[in-house]
């Protein structure tokens, strides 16, 4: 506290200085590559685990900063909800890939774009602004709502019931599709996730990198996909990497997945590329 001379020692002890300078270069670093549009997104297909055909993708950013270079998303989204800079970034994702999706429309690859919201761009008063965005961006490409698909987190689901549960239903009926991202690392439970107006759950990745050695990470997915199936959604599972592990999430019933195994996330010209080889328009 302030006059208190020993917390404030200890408060600004070198070590949480430097953190802290590094802490302030880095926002200011992020308030400057939002003006210069200094992001960029990288797609990630989202395929049938049955015969691995594309169905949509998901959009990934990336922040390419001139000093540090590429700097990953977990490195600075914190950072940016903290700081409510996420707003405009969310706001560029939204829109860049909405470009991207109308350029694959356009020649005929109809597949779906999943993209990441925060928090904090859909509750406080945000929900609004968020909506009328959407309305605007989607009029704006011509796309049809049902070829966005909206990603949050269970994490997400559980801070704020009332205000998501708004926020989601805004967007449902806006004709939007909602996944819930990382799910089952938030202990939510089968009557909360009712609740919600979602379809689409998102197998978290640490549980799918240890299924096949680790019989309690195995059970808890079987778990989510009986559950899943129960409620009526789809399941898609990330971060496959093996045969092995596509082999085992599709005999469960799995539907989707995404992971290095089928690709990486790719620049837009590398996804065009992939959807020209891969995919009849
Ligand atoms: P996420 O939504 O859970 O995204 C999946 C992450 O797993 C991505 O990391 C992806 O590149 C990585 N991944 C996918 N398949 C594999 C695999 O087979 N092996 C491994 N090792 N990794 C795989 P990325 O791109 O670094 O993104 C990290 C997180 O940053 C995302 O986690 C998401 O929470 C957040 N994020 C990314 N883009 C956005 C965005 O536009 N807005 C918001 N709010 N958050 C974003
Ligand atoms: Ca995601
Ligand atoms: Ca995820
Ligand atoms: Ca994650």
């Amino acid at each position: 506290a302030k006059g208190d001379g020993r917390s404030n020692y200890r408060y600004f002890s070198p070590e949480m200085n430097a953190n802290m300078l590094e802490r302030i270069e880095l926002e200011q670093r992020l308030r400057r590559a939002v003006l210069q549009k200094e992001f960029c997104l990288n797609y990630q297909p989202i395929v049938t685990l049955n015969d691995r055909s594309i169905i949509g993708v998901e959009a990934l950013i990336r922040w390419q900063d001139p000093k540090f270079g590429l700097i990953p998303p977990d490195q600075f989204i914190p950072l940016a909800e903290e700081t409510g800079l996420i707003e405009p970034i969310g706001e560029w994702v939204l829109e860049q890939a909405l470009i991207d999706l109308h350029s694959w429309h356009s020649q005929g690859y109809m597949i779906n774009m999943a993209v990441n919201v925060s928090g904090r761009q859909l509750i406080n008063g945000n929900q609004i602004s968020f909506n009328r965005l959407i309305s605007k961006l989607l009029k704006k490409y011509g796309i049809d709502a049902k070829y966005l698909h909206i990603e949050i987190t269970e994490s997400m689901l559980m801070e704020d019931r009332e205000q998501c549960l708004h926020a989601l239903e805004a967007i449902r009926d806006h004709g939007m599709d909602i996944y819930i991202d990382d799910f089952g690392t938030g202990y939510s439970s089968l009557s909360y996730l009712k609740s919600f107006p979602i379809s689409v759950i998102k197998i978290d990745k640490s549980f799918v990198d240890n299924m096949l050695e680790c019989p309690s990470d195995a059970n808890l997915i079987k778990a989510i996909i009986m559950m899943g199936k129960s409620l009526e959604l789809k399941l898609v599972a990330e971060g496959i990497e093996t045969e092995k592990q596509l082999a085992f999430l599709r005999s469960l019933g799995c539907d989707f997945g995404q992971g290095y195994l089928i690709s990486r996330p790719l620049p837009n010209h590398e996804l065009s590329n992939l959807l020209t080889l891969r995919l009849t328009p």
